[in-house]
């Protein structure tokens, strides 16, 4: 076989699963797009489309409209303007795309159930629905209804084992599909949705299921960058970034993808290609289970933060002698149902760092509990720190990467005022005061990235 014969029977056997995102799939101009994407690639075998999103600055995604038009039943007024801006968009997509449908049917219904009860999720799915019937149509894929395979436990949980089980059966009987994303059922058959920005996790499912090689994530940007450019100017693009090191960096803030969207695929360990329909010629960002590409060059994947917290700093002589300690402290804060964010200590020092926002309405009560139960010496609150996170699996082979974090801040002028590296040795966190944030996180990126 020449060498393009063999690469044609490769992608044949492969089987992708792509998410196009509410921005990519907002108007017909978009859906040509989406469909010059999938076709260039027979192994694009299913698809997840999200809702028209926005098509300009100010519109309004078609998902908000329909819980807008949850809302306005629900104070039992007439959707029916409302709801008629919904048709015009899919009517204006299908039209521009010159498809012989009409959804006539499907609107007199959905009309009719959300102004009869059919719930806040239920409404909410519909965006979803339409613009799955319109991509199948276009594409001439199979409709596959996730509401028959997606379930949903009666605690409202995803349950990701029965779901595995019926949808890779439904999809072994497809050549090709699309599963509109974003919502599933109840054991009881009413519609529930995940959280906002839910398609990622229905792509992510759709990829375990079918056992997929790849999960492409199509958006408008062209992957991960290594900095928010709010901060940093023309950040440099993430090529390649392992799970673990996404979910430091996304729980500190940068988002592409949904956190969830992360679980199915990791545990089936299928990479996520993260892609923009605007620029697909872009490899955009390879997200892996593992790597041992190390890059010596780039020490760090990517530095991130977030604003926000306080600091409550105890004190007490021969406090590493005393058993229990940490325990006591951590149990006046677990008393008011609150998580901590870190926890770095000396000798004869504790800190536990959390959430200013959390701890509004009771830090005096957690103050007052923690010197009852463990009579410190001293206990004092900082408010106003921020959190920054250097994130890096080359982190484990480099040596000095700490002294270089610190450097760039000291050159900054800024004073480091908690620091915490996980046993990982892939990040390291530093707290310096909020009115210092901006000008640490740039420093560090400009340290690194030269
Ligand atoms: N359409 C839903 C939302 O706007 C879900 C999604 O787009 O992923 O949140």
């Amino acid at each position: 076989m020449d060498r393009q014969m063999k690469e044609a029977a490769n992608q044949q056997a492969q089987v992708k699963v792509l998410k196009f995102g509410g921005s990519s799939l907002a108007d017909a101009e978009h859906f040509g797009k989406v469909k010059e994407i999938v076709t260039a690639d027979p192994s694009r075998r299913f698809v997840i489309p999200s809702a028209p999103g926005k098509r300009f600055g100010n519109d309004t995604k078609v998902t908000d409209m329909l819980y807008e038009c949850y809302n306005i039943s629900a104070a039992g007024e007439d959707i029916s303007e409302i709801f008629g801006k919904i048709q015009e968009r899919y009517n204006s997509i299908i039209e521009g795309l010159g498809l012989d449908l009409d959804l006539k049917d499907e609107y007199e219904h959905i009309q009719w159930a959300i102004t009869h009860h059919a719930g806040r999720d239920y409404a909410a799915s519909r965006g979803e629905y339409l613009n799955g019937i319109i991509l199948a149509a276009y594409l001439n894929y199979d409709f596959i209804d996730p509401a028959h395979f997606i379930h949903f436990a009666d605690n409202g949980i995803f349950d990701a084992e029965k779901t595995n089980g019926l949808l890779s059966a439904e999809l072994a009987k497809h050549e090709n599909g699309v599963i509109p994303g974003f919502y599933g059922s109840m054991p009881n058959g009413t519609i529930r949705t995940f959280s906002r920005g839910g398609s990622d996790i229905t792509g992510s499912i759709v990829a375990r299921a079918v056992l997929a090689d790849i999960y492409e994530n199509w958006t408008d940007v062209n992957g991960f960058l290594m900095a928010d450019p709010r901060i940093v100017d023309d950040p440099k693009g993430i090529d390649l970034i392992t799970y673990k090191e996404l979910r430091e960096l996304s729980y500190m803030g940068a988002s592409v993808l949904h956190e969830d969207a992360i679980f199915p695929v990791r545990f089936a360990g299928i990479p996520v290609n993260i892609r923009n329909t605007n620029n697909p010629a872009d490899n955009g960002t390879m997200i892996v289970p593992h790597t041992n590409k190390y890059d010596t060059k780039n020490i760090i994947t990517g530095v991130t933060g977030k604003k926000g917290f306080s600091v409550i700093n105890i004190e007490k002589a021969m406090m590493n002698s005393e058993k229990g300690f940490g325990r006591k402290v951590l149990e006046a804060i677990e008393n008011e149902g609150i998580s901590f964010e870190h926890m770095p200590s000396g000798i004869d020092t504790m800190s536990v760092v959390l959430n200013s926002h959390e701890i509004e309405h009771c830090k005096e009560r957690i103050v007052n509990r923690i010197c009852s139960l463990v009579e410190p010496d001293s206990v004092t609150v900082e408010e106003g720190l921020a959190l920054i996170a250097v994130v890096g699996r080359s982190m484990v082979k480099a040596k000095g990467t700490a002294l270089r974090v610190f450097k760039a801040c000291a050159e900054a002028d800024v004073n480091i005022r908690m620091i915490d590296q996980g046993s990982s040795e892939f990040n390291i966190i530093i707290g310096v005061m909020e009115d210092d944030f901006e000008k640490a996180l740039g420093a560090i990126y400009h340290e690194f990235v030269k």
